[in-house]
């Protein structure tokens, strides 16, 4: 048996493969434990596998159930079922079939790869200009008029909430079939602003650093220096920052205005919470103190930009689906 994980966006350690039987753990960034992981085995023996995953219940993201993974099936990302998953005492167990090979991901995998594999889907269109700045990996798509305001979207500024890519393609798909927002506003994608992380299979760090928390600071991170350069001169009318929420079983957007819908698609519309509200949930979500002068990307955009912003948490407990009938509907409630 072998077990990969050598791959844009695989994350595991190996502890031990011993004949048909693989003990692995989750990785460590910023000195805990990752909640993201991705791996391939390749079961090349007559006997069934066994792989235990440990160290599960020591990430910060863990609550009383643990997540089933995804695995992906001749390219189709699918819940694993019962049969071949178990969990107790800390530890998932997978089995794989002889003659297997099978990927196992807590969360479907999404890289650059595969923003570029659907950006060359995309049709040819004069509204529509991709760039790869610097051949860094890093994208930027714009659609529609540089001379009308712009609608900056960006994603992934933590690497493994992958919904908020399916979300964002799901915004480019629609401002490709239906061009009425494009009479009103120019649309700035950066779907992947965590280039390096995703690219490394990380969760939510990245050399040690929590992008969403560094954006008053300058040197640290390339893509967020850009975009803060990007955005500087022009006229901003919205700034959308799309993540994927560990814990939510709800999916909701937060504004910094007054919206009229209790709901977009299947996302509740909350109110921004307070800073005290923000550092106590920042405790029970990520076990962790935050300083709050450390701004955000909304915070620093809209402080700097008196612009609109949104914030979108998609549950990583719901579907790719969902994450896509999200984003077109948000494109239509701008
Ligand atoms: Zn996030």
């Amino acid at each position: 048996m072998k077990i990969i994980n050598n791959y844009e966006g695989s994350s595991i350690d190996v502890i031990s493969i011993k004949d048909n039987i693989a003990n692995l753990s989750l990785r460590k960034e910023a000195g805990q434990y990752e909640h993201y992981y991705n791996f391939k085995v390749i079961n090349d023996s007559t006997k069934t596998a066994f792989i235990y995953l440990e160290n599960i219940e020591k990430t910060p993201y863990f609550r009383n159930e643990v997540q089933r993974p995804y695995i992906n099936k001749a390219g189709v990302w699918q819940l694993i079922d019962n049969k071949h998953f178990t969990y107790e005492n800390g530890k998932i167990m997978i089995t794989i079939e002889p003659q297997k090979e099978i990927e196992i991901s807590l969360y479907p995998r999404y890289t650059v790869s595969d923003l570029d594999k659907y950006l060359s889907t995309l049709p040819k269109n004069k509204n529509l200009k991709i760039e790869n700045i610097n051949n860094t990996g890093f994208k930027k798509i714009i659609i529609g008029d540089m001379n009308l305001p712009l609608v900056v979207v960006i994603g992934r500024q933590h690497p493994a909430e992958v919904y908020s890519s399916y979300f964002i393609e799901a915004m480019i798909n629609s401002l490709l079939e239906n061009k009425e927002p494009l009479s009103k506003y120019c649309f700035v994608f950066y779907p992947i602003v965590n280039v390096l992380g995703v690219n490394n299979g990380n969760h939510r760090y990245t050399n040690n650093i929590d992008y969403n928390r560094i954006w008053n600071r300058s040197g640290l991170v390339f893509e967020i220096d850009y975009i803060k350069n990007d955005i500087m001169s022009s006229n901003l009318a919205y700034f959308i920052d799309v993540h994927g929420d560990e814990v939510s079983k709800i999916n909701y957007v937060r504004t910094n205005y007054k919206l009229n819908y209790s709901s977009i698609g299947s996302m509740q519309v909350l109110k921004d919470p307070s800073k005290f509200r923000r550092l106590s949930r920042a405790l029970i979500k990520q076990r962790k103190l935050i300083n709050l002068k450390d701004k955000t990307a909304r915070e620093y955009i809209s402080d700097l930009k008196k612009c609109r912003s949104i914030l979108v948490e998609l549950s990583l407990k719901d579907t790719i689906e969902s994450a896509y009938d999200n984003g077109s509907k948000l494109v239509k409630s701008l």
